[in-house]
């Protein structure tokens, strides 16, 4: 069968070669400790699961939902972006339920991009942004993300004629993987110039509630004016423990959430009515389960922080994020780096490397590990490196 070049042209998913070779050590018989996957293993607060029960049985559920999602989901959307971040939406015009934020920011470049726009895309990044734009027939540009700027792209080094043909550009703060944070000044620059150049500005914001130290994520649409060029895509995945569960949504002036509700429209027929109530009851409800969740996420940054630095590492502290992004030792790669502890102490890390070019010369280690495996997995990579 002849496939398209859509597909047959992707390089090979960065993670194949890893996973084969950890069920290699696996069938070696090594209890292989995974510090690779960013999925919380915390359960979904029980007042959300309990809704999904009860409203699971109520048949009225049981038929299509509507396209933009339902009233009431939407509504408790606006209101607790109204409650977090401060400013007001219309839950009808600039409110869209998402299958999960990542549907959401694989499908909105439909919305925007035509073949050979450009599309401004983080590097290192999650790898959506990307593969949504080369889908779409857009041509992703790279920003790249150094450490010595914070990691935020050096908007001022795009060239003009990038800017000229750009109608599309990605960010995503508190950051995966880098575990980079933005403040408020360069959100003000992005929207400066995507007014000067027309282009939309896509923010990734599935972290704003896994933060530490008091530290409050902001949004983009906090800055004036931001929402006549910015969408953003916000996630209950990582805030309230429902990666399985895949809701999510969209907030953004009604120009541009208009046109991506088509592309949905003639796409997907939204997501399951009881999905969308527990969400209700996650949203509306108390927040405190959001609280404890990232007091347990900090107290684990801080086990593994400490091990990592005892080994001799220099690593610093994230203020968000699932992770902890770190430099490899001297004389390694990513991928060498990546091998070595595998082999030598079976540990799994992300290799920095398979989140783009500029991700060489890190890795990424999870937090969604109990304390008693992130005790042994920082004790086995001591002795493996000492
Ligand atoms: C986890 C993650 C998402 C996806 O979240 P879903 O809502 O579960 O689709 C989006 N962006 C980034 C950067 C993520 O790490």
């Amino acid at each position: 069968m002849r496939i398209s070049r859509r597909i047959s042209e992707l390089p090979p998913y960065p993670f194949a070669e890893i996973d084969r070779r950890i069920e290699e050590k696996k069938r070696q018989g090594v209890d292989v400790i995974n510090f690779g996957v960013g999925d919380p293993d915390l359960p979904t607060p029980a007042h959300i699961i309990a809704v999904l029960c009860e409203e699971a049985s109520d048949a009225a559920n049981h038929r299509y939902p509507s396209y933009q999602g339902m009233r009431s989901f939407r509504e408790a959307a606006a209101a607790w972006v109204a409650g977090r971040f401060g400013f007001t939406l219309d839950p009808d015009r600039e409110v869209l339920a998402l299958i999960g934020s990542k549907e959401g920011i694989a499908h909105f470049p439909m919305a925007v991009l035509d073949t050979g726009d450009i599309a401004l895309v983080p590097n290192p990044s999650y790898p959506v942004y990307r593969t949504a734009t080369l889908f779409c027939g857009g041509v992703p540009v790279e920003m790249p993300l150094r450490e010595e700027r914070g990691f935020l792209p050096d908007l001022a080094a795009v060239p003009e004629e990038t800017w000229r043909k750009a109608r599309l550009l990605f960010v995503n703060y508190p950051n995966n993987p880098t575990t980079a944070i933005a403040d408020h000044a360069f959100f003000e620059e992005l929207v400066y110039y995507a007014r000067k150049h027309e282009v939309v500005l896509a923010h990734d914001l599935a972290y704003s509630e896994i933060t530490f130290d008091g530290y409050v994520a902001p949004s983009l649409l906090e800055i004036p004016g931001a929402k006549g060029v910015a969408i953003e895509f916000h996630s209950l995945s990582k805030t309230y423990n429902m990666t399985g569960w895949r809701i999510g949504f969209a907030v953004g002036g009604e120009d541009i959430i208009a046109p991506f509700a088509k592309v949905k429209e003639n796409i997907d027929s939204g997501v399951f009515n009881a999905v969308q109530l527990a969400a209700v009851a996650a949203l509306r409800g108390p927040q405190d389960c959001v609280r404890d969740n990232c007091g347990v996420y900090a107290r684990r940054r801080d086990i593994l922080l400490e091990g990592l630095r005892s080994i001799g590492w220099e690593v610093a502290a994230p203020m968000a994020t699932l992770y902890i992004w770190m430099r490899v030792p001297r004389g390694h790669d990513s991928r060498s780096f990546t091998t070595e502890l595998l082999e030598k102490a079976g540990i799994v890390v992300a290799p920095g490397s398979a989140y783009g070019s500029r991700g060489e010369g890190y890795v990424r280690f999870s937090l969604t590990l109990s304390d008693q495996l992130l005790l042994e997995g920082v004790d086995r990579i001591g002795k493996a490196f000492s």
